[in-house]
């Protein structure tokens, strides 16, 4: 008897909540989804109360999360599942994680240790006067990595945070057209890069020193020292995030790029699609190898608003959370298809994308804000967890 959603729901049946009624028949319960050895139980805690609802104290939801979680240990133990994999999730209306706990599958007390993640490289360094260093991935070319590199790095700094944003994309850089940087100079200060402003975050990107329409062929050494050049031969100042825009795949360039700098976490970006879902299962895997947090997934190209104001999900909407919740990493929200959005990108506009105005409706700002407000919190969980000491439960 396989485990289902159902059957893990009905147990959830059981769980009273605190003010009254249970989880279930309250409609607490948003999401369950279930893969092989693995599930997740998204939950909102203020469902039926009203969008004003005060969340409760913090050790009521990790109560009930770390019930939620036996509960469903146990009923998988059940069908012979063990060691299982279980994220339970609380969220408030806007669907922005409260608290998450996260079971590491492999520590259950009748299992063999869990081995350790190896640690990112220890001769990764980081950048003097930079908090966070976020590194934006994909298993494939052409989802739209750099187009969330941009707009997330533009939406940060919307929010009051000081960002810069990195062209680590050095075979075929895309700042220079996003960023609308083609008729600016580099200006170079005894030997050091200065970034340009604009858009409100500082850019990098080798398509200002060499000629963007010569193809880049230079082979692993040379690019990592091209790059090691442009990230720490550039006046950053003191920044809170530098966004680097990763080269696509899993090869051997992306893989040390990535392990050669101090990183806060990597952001994956795919589309919706079983094929783009299984190059960035590639992605995730090679970050967490490299001991480096995954912050979450971003689906991009994830529907298509029609002039008819109805969504078309011409990919398939939603396999990119799926793909998420059976890695256990978090899902931080998804990019409509917007043809405003490709035509201010392309134009050096990307400003234009968070307003209505010119970002052909609300949805595209709304959805940008949203990643930016979730990576936010990913963040800080990621600082929280590198403090921790390897617990078997983490609380988040
Ligand atoms: P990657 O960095 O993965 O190769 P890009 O960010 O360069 O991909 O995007 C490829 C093309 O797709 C660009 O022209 C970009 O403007 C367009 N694009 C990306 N995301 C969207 C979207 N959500 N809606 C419309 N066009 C998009």
């Amino acid at each position: 008897m396989t485990l289902t959603k159902d059957r893990i729901k009905e147990t959830l049946a059981a769980v009273s909540h605190p003010e009254g009624g249970d989880i279930l028949s309250r409609g607490c319960i948003i999401n369950i989804a279930v893969c092989d050895t693995d599930a997740s139980v998204r939950l909102c805690y203020t469902q039926g109360m009203g969008a004003e609802a005060p969340q409760p104290p913090r050790e009521t939801l990790s109560s009930l999360a770390k019930l939620i979680d036996t509960l469903v240990r146990s009923l998988a133990k059940e069908h012979n599942l063990d060691p299982f994999g279980l994220v339970v999730e609380f969220v408030d209306h806007a669907g922005n994680p409260v608290l998450r706990l996260k079971s590491d599958p492999k520590s259950s007390a009748e299992s063999a240790p869990a081995p350790k993640q190896a640690p990112q490289n220890a001769s990764a360094s980081g950048v003097p006067g930079v908090d966070n260093i976020i590194a934006v991935g994909a298993g494939k070319g052409g989802v739209g990595k750099s187009t969330v590199a941009v707009n997330l790095a533009i939406a940060l700094a919307r929010k009051g945070r000081r960002v810069g944003i990195l062209d680590g994309d050095i075979y075929g850089p895309s700042l220079p057209t996003m960023l609308g940087l083609q008729t600016l100079d580099q200006n170079v200060i005894d030997s050091v890069l200065q970034p340009f402003m604009v858009h409100g975050v500082k850019s990098i990107t080798m398509g200002k020193l060499v000629e963007t329409d010569k193809p880049l062929i230079w082979r692993g050494p040379m690019a990592h020292g091209a790059f090691h050049q442009l990230i720490e031969r550039t006046e950053w100042g003191e920044l809170d995030d530098l966004i680097i825009d990763l080269p696509p795949g899993t090869g051997d360039v992306p893989l040390t790029l990535a392990q050669s700098v101090k990183l806060a976490g990597a952001v994956i970006v795919c589309t919706p699609q079983k094929v783009a879902q299984d190059d960035a299962v590639r992605a995730t895997k090679m970050f967490e190898s490299l001991g480096v947090d995954v912050l979450g997934a971003v689906e991009n190209m994830s529907y298509f608003i029609g002039d008819d104001g109805k969504e078309y999900d011409i990919f398939g909407r939603g396999g990119a959370q799926q793909m998420a919740q059976r890695l256990g990493i978090p899902f931080l929200g998804s990019i409509p298809i917007n043809t405003s959005l490709r035509q201010n990108m392309d134009s050096g506009n990307p400003t234009k994308n968070f307003d209505p105005a010119t970002a052909g409706g609300e949805q595209l700002p709304k959805s940008l804000e949203q990643l930016a407000d979730q990576l936010i919190a990913q963040l800080t969980l990621a600082t929280m967890h590198r403090g921790a000491k390897t617990p078997t439960l983490s609380i988040s």
